[in-house]
């Protein structure tokens, strides 16, 4: 919903070295400037901005961005606020307040439905199922009220013969409270469940959450939705928030009912990820408000997330992450009810730091007497380690992970280490334990203005990079060359912004750009991969009519056959030298 020619107006506009400067004292530092970062404790300093293309990245905590990111991050206000607060400055006017309107019409539906929802809970026969559940499960009218509870009813259009008539069905599709089934027939998406409203930081509700009493699935959420990113909200937030910024800790649960038992025993300091798959929105979200987070999920959501990414997504957004061991059987609800507050205070003064936690269920899943169990425990932690922004932690993992498998740290970090990755040659200012991969030494190139697309493009395409690089990939494709950095990040999340600050600002110098870029390029385009996209052009060259297409396809082909040969000749030579 956001212009992205606003966005580019008011960067063109406002200078973030005197935006940043406004907070924290900048020194010029080569072609860059440096600071202390404001975001953690950092006597280095490790803060470092570069104005030309618009990028602050920490290299302390991992925290980066654009000057919105930072505005957003350092103020704790969400991105609309930012971008409003710029763009009074910059003077520039916001084409989005044009569909202010529209938007303010899809509130006022959910509000209503929000309402139709609650009033259903209340009525004497539809509603009593969903009483007594709730009743039930300890949730008595106060908590109905105020939480916002509510009942779907058992039919495919209760909340459609309210609604229509008066919306049309076009927002209702649009909020997802309606769903268009095959044939375009629209029926409701919640149906006999318990309705959890799901409200944003100003107590709107902008989705809602269902719980059925049987069958699957158990929970049933909005989809994403004009008002509900669900990538950037936490359940519960709305009434947690001012808890979370006194005390600087936030609890974080998986469920809805998890929030609301903790919220109703006095802990409030309480959040909901919907779901154990974190992601950094989310984190970063949290990060405006907490400075540490204390994951309490159930034993097997835990160990799931342990090693998973969402611990480090937490660690990387700037939060001291420990993980909190509920007993066997509980989650956070039951374990609520039967200890109370005091029993939850416990729990979470004996939370672990999160990489404790994770070597702790290493020991737990392999063993550890076998050579087999070493590798395979050493495996897992690869790609933790990997993830890891901050060097001192880690250091800290190598050293411990060396004690529990017995080998010497030194040869365990060079291990994790190991694997897809390669060391670039760094500068002076080179912060020890830059690792770049392919994806990162491509991307970085391109971004910096150090390689062009169209040669990149001769080898790769978008769909050779994964996740976040991919984002920035096709976005890079999209703007062509020059590689105009404003033009790239205002086509991508926040997540991939804060990839791209990280890539342009790192001291990582190559001393041979071109040498570089070719090893990447075939570390990211193996030899199967070029034969697949040999036979690919083959089929669309014997389709193809288009004589300009044929030409550009025949152009792509030889590029390719050219990289075939150049490495078999070097295969050949290293077989040749090793003789
Ligand atoms: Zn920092």
């Amino acid at each position: 919903m956001v212009d992205r020619s606003d966005v580019e107006a008011i960067k063109a506009r406002i200078d973030i070295v005197s935006l940043i400067s406004r907070y924290l004292t900048l020194q010029k530092s080569g072609s860059r400037y440096k600071g202390h970062c404001p975001f953690h404790k950092d006597d280095t300093p490790s803060f470092y901005v570069d104005a030309e293309k618009g990028l602050w990245h920490c290299f302390g905590c991992g925290a980066g961005g654009d000057m919105f990111a930072f505005l957003m991050k350092i103020e704790r206000i969400s991105f609309p606020e930012a971008l409003a607060r710029l763009a009074a400055e910059a003077g520039v006017k916001l084409s989005s307040r044009k569909g202010e309107g529209e938007r303010d019409k899809l509130y006022q539906i959910n509000a209503q439905a929000a309402e139709y929802f609650a009033a259903n809970l209340r009525h004497p026969r539809h509603g009593k199922r969903a009483r007594d559940y709730l009743v039930s499960r300890g949730y008595d009218e106060a908590a109905w009220n105020r939480f916002g509870l509510g009942y779907a009813l058992d039919t495919w259009d209760g909340l459609k013969a309210r609604f229509a008539g008066r919306y049309g069905e076009a927002p209702l599709i649009e909020l997802g409270l309606l769903v268009k089934g095959k044939g375009g027939r629209t029926y409701d998406r919640f149906r006999d469940r318990v309705i959890f409203p799901i409200f944003d930081l100003s107590g709107r509700p902008i989705a809602f959450g269902g719980r059925a009493f049987s069958g699957e699935p158990k929970y049933l959420n909005s989809p994403q939705t004009p008002l509900f990113d669900k990538g950037r909200q936490l359940y519960g937030l709305s009434w947690a928030r001012d808890e979370i910024a006194a005390g600087r800790t936030a609890i974080l649960v998986e469920g809805y009912t998890d929030v609301l038992s903790l919220h109703s025993a006095g802990v409030k300091n309480v959040v909901g990820s919907m779901g154990t798959a974190l992601t950094r929105g989310q984190a970063e979200l949290l990060a405006r408000f907490a400075a540490e987070v204390v994951i309490a999920y159930d034993r097997d959501a835990a160990g799931q997330a342990a090693s998973g990414r969402g611990m480090v997504i937490l660690h990387n957004a700037g939060l001291d992450v420990r993980v909190a061991s509920l007993p066997e059987g509980d989650d956070p609800d039951s374990f609520v009810r039967r200890e109370g507050k005091e029993g939850v205070a416990e729990v979470v003064a004996g939370a672990v730091p999160f990489h404790r936690f994770f070597l702790q269920s290493l020991l737990d899943r392999y063993d550890l007497e076998s050579f087999k169990g070493k590798e395979e425990a050493l495996e897992e932690a690869r790609g933790f380690y990997q993830g890891l922004a901050s060097l001192p932690l880690r250091q800290e993992v190598a050293r411990l992970l060396g004690e529990i498998l017995d080998l010497p740290p030194d040869a365990v970090a060079r291990e994790l280490a190991r694997g897809r990755t390669i060391r670039p040659e760094a500068s002076e200012e080179a912060v020890e334990g830059t690792v770049w991969n392919e994806q990162d030494t491509i991307i970085g190139l391109l971004l910096r203005g150090e390689a062009r697309w169209e040669e990149v493009s001769r080898l790769a395409g978008p769909e050779d990079f994964s996740g976040l690089h991919r984002d920035l990939a096709e976005a890079i494709a999209e703007v062509g060359d020059p590689i105009d950095t404003s033009a790239v990040i205002s086509r991508v999340d926040e997540e991939a912004v804060r990839l791209a600050s990280k890539l342009v600002i790192a001291p990582v110098v190559f001393s041979d750009v071109n040498k570089a870029l070719n090893d990447a390029l075939r570390r990211l385009v193996r030899l199967p991969v070029i034969e697949e996209k040999l036979r690919a052009l083959r089929v669309e060259m014997r389709k193809t009519q288009d004589k300009e297409r044929i030409d550009e396809l025949q152009r792509a082909y030889r590029a390719l056959v050219m990289e075939k040969i150049a490495r078999r000749a070097d295969a050949k030579e290293r077989r040749a030298s090793r003789r």
